[in-house]
């Protein structure tokens, strides 16, 4: 049963990884909330000392995401709506540096060196791990493993997941099929169902969920305006030059030259560019469902609003169906980059964004799901190796090409209408998926140790 409410999957954070960033820093500020509870019951008179150890593919891509950044700012108890970006990024920058995160009163040194890169080992069960440890003179107090599962959510070894929702939907399902039979029996549109669904998980209004699904987008609008405002250079050594603002510009010399066709495409192009920029660069951006993917869905919105003038109210709808389909294929497959490659993250983002695309052009439910499924069928199969860890190349112009891919599955789905049921559902898709991901060689899954990342003498060393 999905029990994921939009507001968990969508998550306003600083870039540039969710699982790499938001996850890190949220585990991080659970095991200060453990600190200090411990220093209530026992004192904090000793010599203490946070070390944190990073495994798999947190360690392989950790320096490049900023996953050291992410622990220290949760550690200071940092959350990642609010923390300041320009502060994060200025972390650990300078070699020595001694930061003294404040624990009720016990400030407590923590360095470079306090963080541990396990390039060659991970001997837990997935390839985000993190682990904590207190100590006092130099020996354990107790530790915490937590998982960075994709699009900032955490587990904890031995414990639920963290950040599943106890409360129960009001309709339930668990993929495409019984959503289908659920709205047919119940006789509801699929807006309707989902709506009523958050209420239930929420505790809330319709209309202050609607308002909060505003606040969302809006945080994603903004990161598709200042983007497009911004040129220069982005951190992280590659070079790579913000490209947003002049793809931009092209968009009306195509229009005035009646090239309607590149118009469309450089506008969505640019849009995406701007919120991936915004992203690798370190800024707020929603995770959607991830931040590697963070530019696709905000560039379809953006589209939509400033450019097919969809009304507010539709998007906000079209935005919780997109939410659905990222809901099952998280449920069934996975978001995460580390798990399943980047068909899991730019893939569910193009699937999502195509739902949106249906919904706000009047696609009934058949056709969300067969747009939806179009587009995660034609990312199957796609790797994910980031140069020197950061999120930009592949991934900046992967988010365009996938807003572009969006838009083509949506008309697809629209043209097939009539022609009766698709051979491949949603929920094969998801599935194939999975498999497809698992079968992938671990090269390919964020380790920075195959494809892109290694071909061309870039090495696989984070920060090289
Ligand atoms: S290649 Fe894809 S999955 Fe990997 S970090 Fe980039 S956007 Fe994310």
């Amino acid at each position: 049963m999905i029990c994921t409410s939009f507001f968990e999957l969508f998550k306003i954070g600083p870039g540039p990884s969710s699982s790499h960033t938001v996850g890190p820093m949220r585990a991080a500020n659970l095991f200060r909330e453990l600190v200090l509870q411990y220093f209530t019951h026992y004192g904090a008179a000793g010599n203490y000392r946070i070390r944190c150890e990073l495994y798999g593919a947190l360690a392989a891509t950790g320096h490049g995401h900023g996953t050291h950044r992410a622990v220290l700012a949760g550690l200071f108890g940092q959350i990642p709506q609010t923390v300041n970006t320009e502060w994060l990024s200025s972390l650990l920058e300078t070699a020595g540096e001694v930061y003294m995160p404040d624990f009720s009163g016990l400030k407590m040194p923590f360095t470079e060196h306090d963080i541990f890169f396990d390039y060659t080992h991970n001997p837990y069960r997935h390839p985000n791990t993190l682990k904590l440890v207190l100590l006092n003179n130099f020996r354990p107090v107790f530790e915490r493993i937590y998982y960075s599962v994709g699009g900032g959510f955490i587990e904890e070894e031995g414990a639920a997941t963290l950040s599943a929702n106890t409360k129960k939907p009001r309709y339930e399902y668990h993929n495409m099929d019984s959503l289908l039979l659920t709205l047919q029996a119940q006789n509801l549109h699929i807006d309707e169902l989902l709506l009523q669904n958050e209420t239930a998980l929420t505790g809330l209004t319709e209309e202050e969920i609607m308002e909060r699904i505003g606040q969302i987008m809006e945080v994603m609008r903004q990161s598709v305006r200042q983007g497009l405002k911004k040129e220069g250079i982005l951190p992280g050594g590659l070079h790579v030059y913000r490209r947003a603002k002049g793809m931009y510009e092209k968009v009306q010399q195509h229009a005035q030259h009646g090239r309607h066709a590149e118009a469309l495409f450089a506008r969505l192009n640019a849009y995406a560019l701007a919120t991936s920029e915004e992203n690798a660069a370190g800024q707020m951006v929603v995770t959607a469902p991830t931040n590697g993917a963070a530019g696709i869905l905000p560039a379809c919105l953006e589209y939509l609003r400033h450019d097919c003038s969809v009304p507010e109210n539709t998007l906000r709808k079209g935005l919780l169906v997109a939410a659905m389909i990222g809901f099952i294929i998280k449920d069934n497959a996975s978001i995460s980059g580390a798990e399943l490659g980047c068909m899991a993250e730019v893939g569910s983002a193009a699937s999502m964004a195509a739902a949106l695309f249906s919904y706000c052009n009047g696609g009934d439910i058949h056709e969300i799901g067969t747009a939806a499924e179009i587009a995660l069928e034609h990312h199957l199969g796609m790797t994910c190796d980031p140069i020197k860890g950061l999120v930009q190349i592949p991934c900046i112009e992967r988010n365009a090409n996938g807003a572009i891919k969006a838009y083509n599955a949506y008309l697809l789905a629209a043209g097939r209408a009539g022609i009766g049921k698709p051979v491949i559902s949603f929920d094969q898709v998801v599935e194939v998926m999975r498999q497809t991901g698992q079968d992938l060689s671990h090269k390919y899954k964020e380790t920075a140790t195959g494809g892109l990342a290694t071909t061309f003498g870039w090495g696989n060393m984070p920060g090289s």
